[in-house]
């Protein structure tokens, strides 16, 4: 069976004060939900990398079992030098991350984070040995144009074609239709599952074997009353959430729920 992941993104949210409720509540919740006893359910906070470090050092006294890991939410196409505000893999790998967000869509609308660039962020995290989660998904004029499929396909091969199959499985994968990130609409755990499947199709013409292992996680407005019926699903392996990431109870509910998923 494939490992369980659930990803809390803040975004651009969060300040040392919020850091040090934050990680209060986290502990208290993930005693009192006993997270510890899902082994195969890895949990990621994906802070701002700036609170980083905050989050870090207040987490420490937290007993979480190697459960509990770091990504960034963005990472530089380059290694060093000359690249004011970027911040390099190496940098991500120096504060504790064992990961990166790629691709997320807010990145790819906003900042112009097209597949050339994803291809060589994703490049300069597998040179540090950090693990990517690449973020795609379609719009709701594509999804409404019956061109969900084809969108999702081009983000994948674009990457899929320009790494070898053994880093190709380093990575995971985050379906995150965009109409449903911080909208409050999520996609049906049906829609959401018939992606995933194709997901894997697509995946399975490099490798069968990749395509049965990859992790493919789903976001999108996933919250604590929807997340369980998602990870029901044969090939939702996880979520990716934001705006329930910043409510320690809630995203720890989630996680639990995802943890005894792994567990039926
Ligand atoms: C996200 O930012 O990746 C996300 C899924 O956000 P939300 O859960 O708020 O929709």
């Amino acid at each position: 069976m494939r490992p369980k992941i659930v990803a809390g993104n803040w975004k651009m949210n969060g300040d040392l004060v919020f850091v040090q409720d934050y990680v209060a509540s986290f502990k208290k919740y993930w005693n009192e939900k006993r997270l510890d006893q899902f082994s195969d359910l890895g949990v990621i906070i994906v802070p701002p990398a700036i609170l980083i470090a905050s989050v870090q050092e207040n987490i420490k006294a937290v007993s979480v079992n190697g459960q509990l890991e770091f990504a960034g939410q963005n990472v530089s196409e380059y290694s060093s030098g000359a690249y004011t505000g970027e911040i390099s893999a190496a940098m991500l790998k120096d504060f504790g991350c064992r990961w990166s967000l790629v691709g997320h869509s807010e990145r790819r609308a906003l900042f112009g984070d097209q597949s050339s660039v994803i291809v060589e962020k994703i490049k300069q995290l597998l040179a540090e040995g950090l693990r990517p989660i690449l973020c795609l998904g379609e719009t709701l004029e594509e999804r409404e144009q019956g061109k969900a499929e084809i969108c999702v396909k081009s983000q994948l091969d674009s990457v899929l074609n320009s790494f070898s199959v053994a880093d190709f499985s380093k990575l995971v994968i985050a379906y995150e239709p965009v109409w449903a990130i911080g909208t409050g609409k999520t996609a049906s755990p049906e829609e959401a599952q018939e992606m995933h499947k194709f997901i894997r199709s697509v995946v399975a013409s490099k490798s069968s074997d990749l395509a049965e292992s990859i992790i493919v996680l789903y976001g999108g407005s996933v919250n604590s009353g929807n997340a369980e019926s998602l990870f029901r699903q044969n090939d939702i392996d996880g979520a990716l959430v934001g705006g329930a990431s910043l409510k320690p109870e809630e995203f720890l509910e989630i996680c639990a729920q995802c943890g005894r998923s792994a567990l039926s």
